[in-house]
């Protein structure tokens, strides 16, 4: 069993070239992978993430404001 270098995914099969959790480029029978090579999808998922991040506070936040309305009113 093969793991993915960049997040740790386990990696099923022996052609698997990309890694099916985060994208990252998988390098058979190396151990060494271009750095390179996986800081785009890492800045990528990174900017995603604190995307939805955002959107889940605002979410919150609206809410909030929804129920302290709801009660008040
Ligand atoms: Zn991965």
């Amino acid at each position: 069993m093969n793991y993915c270098g960049a997040c740790g995914a386990p990696i099923s099969g022996d052609g698997t070239r990309f890694c099916g959790s985060c994208g990252a480029a998988l390098q058979q029978g190396s151990a060494t992978v271009p750095a390179s090579a996986l800081l785009p999808p890492l800045k990528a998922a990174k900017k995603t993430h604190t995307g939805a991040l955002a959107v889940a506070f605002v979410s919150v936040a609206l809410l909030a404001g929804a129920l302290t309305v709801m009660l008040l009113g």
